[in-house]
């Protein structure tokens, strides 16, 4: 099967195919800065690169063949304030620790209930210093980076196609950089890569011959930990759509000119945006959303939803179209689970999964059209193909799970009165061919209904019902 995979960097879909087969499949994708629990637009990447990750174990199996890294920002202005307001009388760092280890567990409680599977390595930013330091002595020496008042800033005018990811040019971004620079930068587009720690603020010992203990600038995390992990070019990168300008922009612009190298990642991902019932997410509009307020409160459309709904959900929508999320998505999601939920069987083998979902989901990570394979399946009641594509999309709706201990329905409500009459037609269609003597005909009409999970029973006094296998 052909994965095609649509590049940001060359805004085209193309065919996929690992830089180096030996090496397998790599891919890196921007983690979460740990403060706060995340809210549904931080799980919007973690699902969709999850799906990809099991799609690409599923392409190329084998142990060690797919490498998935996702980096945990645990050195950020936001988890200091957070620190020092939630632990006022604790040493910063000590505050700091406290914050980030309750926050990266939060973290992994809510996305495992949404049915991720861990990455292969999640570095932290605070274990690759090393690192950092490493690459900014690079950039330095290299020319592409300078010194000033403590501060190691890239200079992106030494860069020729700086702006190539986010098709923006030096001239256009220039003209919309704020009037007031910061004294220590050259260009105003110049960014940190190494700043001086204030006091009392976590600090280590700086690169380049500057004295006073410093902290990394956001970009140059993800250059360090993308190259300790991958290597110093691998195949895919992702992460949300406002992640193009400047972070991957400045992640490739380090990355590249560190290493003299002409890629960073082949192939660029980003999923949209997502708003709420039409509007944009924010504290102020007081319609933000974390994962857990979903799942473990009666806070969204006034009930608690499983996290099964909540993923799906989340793929009815084209990755990279913008999301809108409603009660009604996750209604229906919730429907959708229900009925096949009836028919699937728990199962965490995806090497049945019928052609047309692996299709859909090659196709750049078609996940409407695979959900619409998935209603293909359920009418069909093929409990194989069923199972082996849900087990492939990441849902397990057996016994046990937080879905199925929300189900109340019974099996016929499962039919939607759109499939209620689907049958009836057939069933009258097979009492005509009776009456007519098309025994033949009537036959396969049965076997077809057979095929659909409908059982018919021609009763005594001349009329046929019909019922659902169980
Ligand atoms: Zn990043």
């Amino acid at each position: 099967m052909e994965l095609r995979l649509f590049n940001t960097l060359t805004k085209e879909k193309e065919v996929f195919q690992p830089l180096d087969p030996a090496r397998g499949v790599r891919m890196y994708v921007c983690g979460p800065t740990v403060y706060d629990f995340a809210h549904i637009g931080n799980a919007r990447p973690v699902i969709v690169f999850d799906v990809l990750y099991r799609l690409l174990r599923h392409l190329y199996p084998g142990a060690g063949h797919v490498k998935y890294v996702r980096n945990i920002t645990d050195v950020d202005d936001k988890i200091n304030a957070r620190a020092a307001q939630e632990y006022p009388d604790l040493p910063l760092n000590e505050a700091i620790r406290l914050v980030t280890e309750k926050t990266e567990k939060q973290f992994h409680e809510d996305v495992d209930a949404l049915g991720c599977l861990r990455p292969d390595v999640e570095p932290r930013a605070t274990e690759h210093i090393k690192e950092m330091r490493d690459l900014i002595e690079r950039l330095v020496k290299a020319g592409f980076a300078y010194v000033e008042q403590e501060h190691v800033l890239f200079e992106v005018g030494r860069m020729s196609d700086y702006g190539k990811l986010a098709r923006r040019s030096l001239d256009e971004m220039e003209a919309g950089a704020r009037v007031e620079v910061a004294p220590y930068k050259r260009n105003p587009m110049d960014f940190v890569l190494w700043k001086p720690s204030k006091p009392n603020e976590p600090g280590w010992p700086s690169p380049s011959g500057i004295k006073t203990p410093g902290r990394p600038g956001w970009h140059i995390e993800c250059s360090a930990m993308s190259w300790k992990h991958l290597g110093e070019t691998f195949d895919i990168h992702g992460g949300g759509i406002d992640l193009v300008f400047p972070h991957h922009e400045n992640e490739i612009a380090q990355s590249r000119c560190a290493f003299h190298s002409p890629m960073m990642a082949k192939t660029w991902m980003h999923n949209g945006f997502l708003q709420v019932e039409g509007e944009k997410m924010s504290k102020s509009l007081g319609n933000f959303i974390t994962i857990r307020q979903l799942y473990a409160q009666e806070f969204f459309g006034g009930k608690k939803w499983s996290p099964e709904s909540v993923r799906l959900a989340m793929l009815r929508t084209h990755y990279r179209q913008p999301l809108d999320w409603t009660a009604r998505n996750l209604e229906e999601a919730e429907d959708s689970l229900e009925a096949w939920s009836r028919v699937a069987k728990k199962t965490k083998n995806s090497a049945g999964v019928p052609e047309g979902v692996l299709r859909s989901l090659s196709d750049d990570l078609n996940t409407p059209q695979a959900i619409a394979e998935l209603h293909k399946l359920w009418r069909a009641r093929d409990t194989e193909g069923l199972s082996g594509a849900l087990a492939l999309m990441g849902f397990d709706l057996s016994e046990g799970s937080t879905y199925k201990s929300l189900l109340k329905r019974t099996i016929e409500s499962a039919f939607d009165e759109v499939e209620k009459r689907r049958i009836d037609e057939r069933v009258a269609a097979r009492n005509a061919a009776r009456a007519s003597k098309n025994f033949a005909e009537s036959d396969r009409i049965r076997d077809e209904l057979k095929a659909m999970g409908v059982v018919i029973k021609d009763n005594k006094d001349g009329t046929t019902t019909w019922e659902i296998a169980r």
